[in-house]
């Protein structure tokens, strides 16, 4: 007993004090309502015809992008569903390369039809209620006509699991030697950013196809493609047509020393990372010199540690040098003597590049360094590039390794063109990998939704509801489209649904010329895999956020005293 009153006495602290605790219906709004804001920010960049966003960050740096995963991650922001958000376009990016803002406006639909009233009834800090942003009154509300979360977590399950088997039945064929497919696969994805590429589009196209297709290994029929080979170095100056491929890499230094030769043809690389320096002994160590001859015996015995060095170095045969450490400048002296060229502090993966390029090794100690060792390339040049020295590693045999050149008037249009063209090596390199490809436009996105609309009629109860919400929710894309270019979204939306149950399976949005129309003679395509990706992650964010019931959040950090408008400030004001 007299426990017991001192229990009710006082009270037990589970949480922190200032624990903030939002619990059942009331936390899933809020999870729903702040995810589908988030898919509603960027929904307007999809599509050739899509807007772009500037966002501007607290240090005034401005970016300008159409890339949905570069969106949100500079937007920000800070609630853990939005988190989540983000990580789905994140995951997208990393997994394939393209498809982020499909992936995340996919996502944001299937919240909508969880719950309608939910959005409707929540502030989300855009300033306006969800609902304003919504442009269709129908909804089915699964929440609200109390289908529970966990049925519309299956229902959602089998949805995807069904999409992605039809997907596979819907998709055709392509290789590594369908060059044409290929490059129209990359067009069309970076055709999407449009602003920056214009009418560059297909040339930039080849030169992903050719740099993907360089880098590409097989083994036993299966290619694996590892991006990190293909550099892609930015430099602002002249326009986006002079992007260009370099068959090999180009070194972001500069020639050690002015007598070195800055080209050389026919080059014997040396690759090493040790340093052309005099260590210095980690151990404290004095040298006692008590005469100037000693002092001579001194510098002339460094000296010739040094020259002995740069013989090594000349006995492999080797006419260039790429150091990853230091050279000294009377390693450099003699290098140059010898007409060897050296870049010196070379970075490591340029390192590691030059290897897959060259077909050369690094050597850790130049007592190793033979003529086995050495990479070769047709030219080694070194070369003034937007007011910089570069060293251009080219005219490699067989390079695995390349690097993509991008030009561009402003310092936005490069990095535009820059994030276009790492989506496009995306793109290909899935359709290698992957070996499949379907039509875009929408087209794909009203044949999955048909065939899950049919699906669901046979599994009947309260999942059909889920599973109809589901197709009608991949209808954002063809709608979004639609919108992008000035077409009535419903109309479009009908008008697609009667050709498609027609069996017109590529009937799609033509975004360039604001119709609808086959997507085959127009060559819209696109991998497989982005579209497979885009449903498992949307679908994966969606069942993993109505999953939750209780958010708790801790109190957070006390505001720091004297922010803007503090006393001072307003002091300050007074006394003008
Ligand atoms: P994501 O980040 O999802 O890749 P994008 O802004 O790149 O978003 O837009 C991709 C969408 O635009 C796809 O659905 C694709 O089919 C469509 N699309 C791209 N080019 C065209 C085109 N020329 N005509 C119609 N649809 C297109
Ligand atoms: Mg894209």
């Amino acid at each position: 007993m007299v426990q017991q009153g001192q229990m009710s006495g006082q009270p037990v602290f589970v949480l922190p004090e200032g624990s903030q605790r939002t619990l059942g219906r009331d936390a899933q709004r809020m999870n729903i309502a702040v995810a589908y804001a988030v898919a509603q920010a960027i929904k307007t960049t999809l599509g050739p015809r899509g807007m772009d966003k500037m966002m501007v960050s607290e240090m005034g740096d401005i970016v300008i992008s159409n890339d949905g995963a570069t969106i949100l991650s500079e937007m920000n922001v800070e609630h853990p569903a939005a988190k989540m958000m983000v990580e789905i376009a994140k995951t997208q990016d990393e997994e394939v390369g393209d498809g982020t803002t499909t992936s995340v406006v996919v996502a944001g639909e299937l919240f909508k039809y969880a719950a309608y009233k939910a959005l409707t009834a929540t502030k989300v800090s855009t300033g306006e209620t969800a609902c304003a942003l919504i442009s269709r009154e129908k909804a089915a509300e699964l929440l609200e006509q109390d289908v529970h979360a966990t049925v519309i977590i299956n229902g959602y399950k089998t949805s995807s699991k069904e999409a992605v088997e039809a997907l596979q039945s819907l998709s055709e064929k392509v290789s590594i030697k369908d060059r044409k497919i290929l490059e129209e696969i990359a067009a069309i994805s970076m055709g999407s950013k449009g602003v920056a590429m214009g009418h560059a589009n297909d040339d930039l196209a080849a030169l992903v196809v050719e740099a993907v297709t360089k880098v590409a290994e097989e083994k036993d029929g299966v290619f694996t493609i590892d991006k990190d080979f293909i550099k892609i170095e930015k430099k602002q100056g002249g326009d986006i047509t002079q992007t260009s491929i370099i068959n090999g890499v180009l070194v972001d230094k500069e020639v050690v020393h002015p007598g070195m030769p800055k080209l050389v043809n026919n080059a014997k690389i040396a690759l090493v990372d040790t340093a052309l320096e005099i260590e210095k002994t980690e151990t404290d160590a004095r040298i006692n010199i008590n005469s100037p001859e000693q002092m001579t015996a001194f510098l002339q015995q460094e000296e010739k540690m040094l020259k002995d060095m740069v013989a090594k170095v000349e006995k492999s045969g080797a006419n260039v040098l790429f150091c990853q450490k230091g050279i000294d400048d009377v390693a450099q002296h003699y290098l140059s003597k010898a007409g060897i060229m050296a870049a010196r502090r070379v970075k490591k993966s340029d390192m590691e590049k030059m290897v897959r390029a060259t077909g050369g090794r690094i050597v850790t100690t130049l007592d190793d360094l033979s003529k086995a060792d050495l990479g070769f390339a047709g030219v080694v040049e070194q070369r003034k590039l937007g007011g910089e020295q570069m060293v251009f590693v080219e005219q490699c045999k067989v390079p695995k390794a390349v690097t993509l050149l991008v030009r561009g008037g402003s310092e936005h249009v490069v990095d535009e063109a820059e994030r276009a063209i790492v989506d496009a090596i995306g793109a290909v390199s899935s359709s290698i990998t992957d070996g499949k490809y379907v039509y875009g436009g929408g087209a794909i996105e009203m044949e999955l939704s048909l065939a899950l609309k049919k699906k669901a009629t046979k599994v009947g109860g309260r999942e059909q509801l889920a599973m109809q919400a589901y197709a009608e929710a991949l209808e954002v894309i063809p709608r979004t489209l639609a919108e992008s270019c000035g077409l009535d979204p419903i109309d479009t939306i009908v008008d697609l649904r009667a050709r498609h149950e027609k069996g017109e399976k590529t009937i799609g949005v033509d975004v360039l010329s604001c119709k609808v129309a086959d997507m085959k003679p127009l060559h819209v395509i696109e991998p497989e895999k982005v579209k497979k990706q885009a449903l498992n992650s949307a679908s994966e964010v969606v069942e993993m956020i109505l999953r939750i019931d209780d958010i708790i959040a801790s109190k957070g950090r006390p505001q720091m005293p004297g922010g803007p408008g503090g006393m001072g400030g307003m002091g300050g004001m007074g006394m003008e």
